[in-house]
C-alpha cells in the first residue's frame, strides 16, 4: 500500500464480481510520472480474460436489463455518493497516476465524475418513452431497450471523467460493461471498482474492468462477444474500433482527437482572453482533446496580446501535482513529454518562432519527471504544428486579419471537436460560432464540461455526442409495437 495515496502495490482484473490475476500471470507498471516511480502493478488481461468478462457482463444483462430504471438510478445515485465521499482519495490517486494537478483532479475530475452520474441517474428516470396513434386504429408504441453488453475503451488523459461519462449512461440505460482504461492510467478506474465493490451496489457481471496494453487488451475487447463499441482516444486507433464495429454490424460511437481554433478578436477582454487561452492550452497540460491548440489572434492585437499570454504563460507555478498551490503538472509519461518536445523541433524547422517555453525542465526537482514549460509558438496554419494533434501544453499562436480570414483558417482541420471565441461582440461570436466545423466551441471561456452539454465531434474528431441524455439513445435499442385498436382487420383486404 502507497502511503500517501492509498494506492494498492498491485491490482488484479475485476470480472464478475471477483478480483483475480490475469490468466497468464503479465502484469504492467503503472508509474508516477511526476518522481518516476513505481505506483502498482496492473494486470495485463489476456484473450481468455477478456472474453470470460465479456460473458460475465451477458450473463449479468438478464437480470440488470430488467431490474427497475429507478433501482439503475438509485445505484448510480450510491456510485456518486461514494466517489464525492472519497473525492481526496481518488484525487490523490489520480495526480499520482497522470501527474495533472491535485486543484484539477478535486476541482474538476471528480466532481465532474459525481455530477456525470447523478445527471444520468436523473435523465433516465425522465426517459418515459412515447407512444402514438398512427391513424384511427393503430397505436404505435416506441420502446427502448439496453443494447447489451458495451465494452467502452477509454485513454490516459480523464481516466476517472471519462470513466464516468461512459459507465453512467451505459449501466442506467440497463447494459452491461467489460471497461478498459488505458495502461498509463488505469489506477483511479481501478480504486473505483474497488470503491463499488466493496459497497456492493452492482450485481456481479454488472461491471468488469479490464487492463493492460491497447494493442492486447484493447485488440481482445475489440474482437470480444460484444454489442457495441465505446471509444474515446485518438483517431488512428477509433479508425481500427469503426472497422471491427462494422465488420459485426455493431454500433460504435468514437470521440477521437482535435485540433481546435481558439480565437482571440482585438476587443476580447485581455483578463478573459488570458484566462482563455491559458484553460485552452495548460488546463490537463494541454493534454485536452478540444485543447485550444491553435491560437488565432487579430493582428490588429497581436502585440499587445503576445505580451499578456507570454507574461502569464511564465507566471504559471509548474511543480508537483500533489502540491495544491501547483498549476500545472507533468506529461503523462516520457514517451509523451518525447512526442512533445519532437513537435518543437518540427515547428523550428518549419521556420516557426519558440516565443516562451520550449523545453523540459531540466534544473531542481522538475529535472527528474516529465515536466513541460508551457510553449508558445509563432507559426502558420499550414504548418504540421498547427495540423497535427501534439497533446501537449504547446500553443501555436497564428494572426489573422477579420472574421472571414479566420473561418477559412479554423475550418481547414481535419479536426472538428472543439474550439473558441474571445470578442466583446455577441453578434461577432454567433457568427463565427455557426460558421466553424466543430461540435463545441467556447465564447469567452474554454475547456469547462458540464453535464448536460453535448461534447462530440465533426470530421476526424468523431461520431456521437456524451455527457448529454441524447447519449442514451447510443446504448439503446428502439422497438417499435404497433396494435390494432380498431373493431376489425386493418391492411389490405384478401378476402374473397
Ligand atoms: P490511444 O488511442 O492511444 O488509446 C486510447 C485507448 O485505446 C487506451 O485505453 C489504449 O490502451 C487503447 N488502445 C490502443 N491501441 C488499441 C488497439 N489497437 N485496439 C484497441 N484499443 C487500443 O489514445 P491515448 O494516447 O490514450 O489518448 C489520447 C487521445 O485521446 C488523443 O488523440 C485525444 O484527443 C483523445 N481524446 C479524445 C476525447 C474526446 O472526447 N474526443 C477525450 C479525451 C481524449
Amino acid at each position: 500500500m502507497n502511503g500517501t495515496t492509498g494506492i494498492q502495490d498491485g491490482y488484479g482484473l475485476y470480472i464478475n464480481g471477483q478480483w483475480r490475476p490475469a490468466s497468464g500471470g503479465a502484469t504492467l507498471e503503472s508509474c508516477n510520472p511526476a518522481t518516476a516511480e513505481r505506483l502498482a502493478t496492473i494486470a495485463d488481461a489476456t484473450k481468455a480474460d477478456v472474453d470470460e468478462a465479456a460473458a460475465a457482463a451477458r450473463a449479468a444483462f438478464e437480470t440488470w436489463s430488467r431490474t427497475p430504471v429507478a433501482d439503475r438510478s438509485e445505484a448510480l445515485l450510491d456510485i456518486a455518493d461514494l466517489v464525492e465521499a472519497n473525492l481526496d482519495h481518488l484525487a490523490a490517486v489520480e495526480s499520482s497516476d497522470n501527474g495533472k494537478p491535485i486543484r484539477e483532479t478535486s476541482g474538476a475530475d471528480v466532481p465532474l465524475s459525481v455530477d456525470h452520474f447523478r445527471y444520468f441517474a436523473g435523465c433516465m428516470r425522465a426517459d418515459e418513452g412515447s407512444a402514438t396513434m398512427t391513424d384511427a386504429s393503430t397505436l404505435s408504441i416506441i420502446l427502448r431497450e439496453p443494447l447489451g453488453v458495451i465494452g467502452q475503451i477509454v485513454p490516459w488523459n480523464f481516466p476517472l471523467l471519462m470513466a464516468a461519462w461512459k459507465l453512467a449512461p451505459a449501466l442506467v440505460a440497463g447494459n452491461t460493461v467489460v471497461f478498459k482504461p488505458s495502461s498509463a492510467t488505469s489506477l483511479s478506474v481501478l480504486e473505483l471498482a474497488r470503491l463499488i465493490d466493496g459497497a456492493g451496489i452492482l450485481p456481479p457481471g454488472v461491471l468488469n474492468v479490464i487492463t493492460g496494453s491497447g494493442g492486447h487488451s484493447g485488440e481482445y475487447l475489440k474482437a470480444a462477444d460484444v454489442d457495441k463499441l465505446a471509444f474515446t482516444g485518438s483517431t488512428e486507433v477509433g479508425r481500427g474500433i469503426g472497422l471491427a464495429a462494422a465488420e459485426k454490424i455493431i454500433p460504435a460511437t468514437l470521440e477521437l482527437g482535435g485540433k481546435s481554433a481558439s480565437i482571440f478578436f482585438d476587443d476580447a477582454d485581455p483578463d478573459v482572453a488570458v484566462n482563455g487561452v491559458q484553460m485552452g492550452i495548460l488546463f490537463n497540460q494541454g493534454q485536452v482533446c478540444s485543447a485550444g491548440s491553435r491560437i488565432f489572434v487579430q493582428a490588429s492585437a497581436l502585440d499587445r496580446f503576445m505580451e499578456a499570454f507570454s507574461a502569464a504563460f511564465t507566471a504559471v507555478r509548474v511543480g508537483d501535482p500533489l502540491d495544491p498551490r501547483t498549476q500545472m503538472g507533468a506529461q503523462v509519461d516520457e514517451r509523451q513529454l518525447t512526442r512533445i518536445l519532437d513537435y518543437v523541433e518540427i515547428g523550428k524547422a518549419e521556420g516557426a518562432e519558440v516565443a516562451v517555453g520550449g523545453s523540459r525542465y531540466t534544473q531542481g526537482p522538475l529535472a527528474k519527471g516529465a515536466f513541460m514549460q508551457p510553449t508558445l509558438i509563432l507559426g502558420r496554419n499550414d504548418m504540421r504544428i498547427a495540423r497535427e494533434e501534439i497533446f501537449g501544453p504547446v500553443g501555436v499562436v497564428i494572426p489573422f486579419e477579420d472574421e472571414d480570414d479566420v473561418v477559412a483558417m479554423a475550418n481547414d482541420s481535419d479536426y472538428g471537436l472543439g474550439g473558441g471565441v474571445f470578442t466583446a461582440s455577441l453578434d461577432r461570436a454567433l457568427r463565427v460560432a455557426t460558421r466553424v466545423r466543430t461540435g463545441r466551441i467556447w465564447v469567452n471561456q474554454y475547456n469547462v464540461f458540464p453535464a448536460g452539454a453535448p461534447f462530440g465531434g465533426y470530421k476526424d474528431s468523431g461520431i456521437g455526442r456524451e455527457t448529454h441524455k441524447m447519449v442514451l439513445d447510443a446504448y439503446q435499442q428502439t422497438k417499435n409495437i404497433l396494435i390494432n385498436i380498431g373493431s376489425g382487420p386493418v391492411g389490405l383486404p384478401y378476402g374473397a
